[in-house]
């Protein structure tokens, strides 16, 4: 990883994790040493919204004030739906980065979120009114006002086999023009298989911007291998990737 690294770097390739969970053992302190030893840039998160570890205003303060200690970007991955009315105005201020995935959806209009990769806990009667229903929301999600879409074009495992003819070039079209619209990147997520090269390549042609994260579940290290590979691959340009301001 460190030739690759070094590599990218001298092509000004701007190298910066925006998807460290601090959970499972990972810390600001551990995220910060690796940011030194690797010369990635750390940006540090967690789970925000109902029933999940920053579940209201002050909780997101503590979790702030405890990744402050480290010169890290400092973002929140974002899962209620109306979470941009109910943070308070000194946590946003505070905040580099927001992300957002597209992986919990109502599956009735006002329903119940339903984690999607929970594949025992709902039912797929109809797979093309399902995924017309999933692509709105996807659209939902990216008209927020996010930073970073997360692990775009996810499939369930279920309809993962309907992946290229749903992600036709007219869905990805309608997707990474928005994304343009509202100055949201596209990630590249280390541990996914989403999305593909087609929709990197046509969010380049777009003229979208990519970022790079491993959504990790541990404090285990090298979590990166896919998006590097996929920026070294696709040789994407320093001026293609997403840098919080
Ligand atoms: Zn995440």
């Amino acid at each position: 990883m460190r030739a690759q690294v070094a590599r990218l770097k001298a092509k000004g390739v701007p190298l910066v994790d925006y998807h460290i969970h601090l959970r499972g053992g990972m810390t600001a302190e551990k995220a910060y040493d690796w940011e030194k030893k690797t010369g990635i840039r750390s940006g540090v998160l967690e789970n925000t919204g109902a029933g999940w570890p920053l579940s209201d205003n002050e909780k997101l303060a503590a979790f702030i004030k405890d990744a402050k200690r480290f010169p890290l970007l400092i973002g929140i991955q974002v899962n209620d739906r109306d979470w941009y009315k109910t943070m308070s105005e000194e946590n946003a201020k505070q905040i580099d980065y927001v992300l957002a995935d597209t992986m919990i959806m109502a599956l009735e209009p006002n329903g119940k979120p339903q984690k999607l990769w929970l594949e025992d806990e709902y039912e797929i009667k109809d797979p093309q009114a399902w995924l017309n229903r999933y692509f709105e929301h996807c659209l939902t999600v990216v008209n927020e006002p996010v930073d970073i879409l997360a692990n775009p074009t996810y499939l369930p495992p279920r309809v993962e086999k309907y992946y290229d003819e749903f992600w036709n070039t007219e869905r990805m079209g309608k997707l990474i023009d928005a994304a343009i619209k509202n100055g949201v990147a596209l990630e590249i997520q280390s541990p996914s298989k989403f999305p593909k090269n087609s929709f990197i390549e046509l969010a380049r042609k777009k003229g979208a911007l990519l970022s790079i994260g491993r959504n990790n579940h541990d404090d285990h290290k090298e979590e990166l291998k896919r998006s590097l590979d996929v920026l070294e691959e696709l040789n994407i340009k320093p001026d293609e990737m997403f840098v919080a301001e």
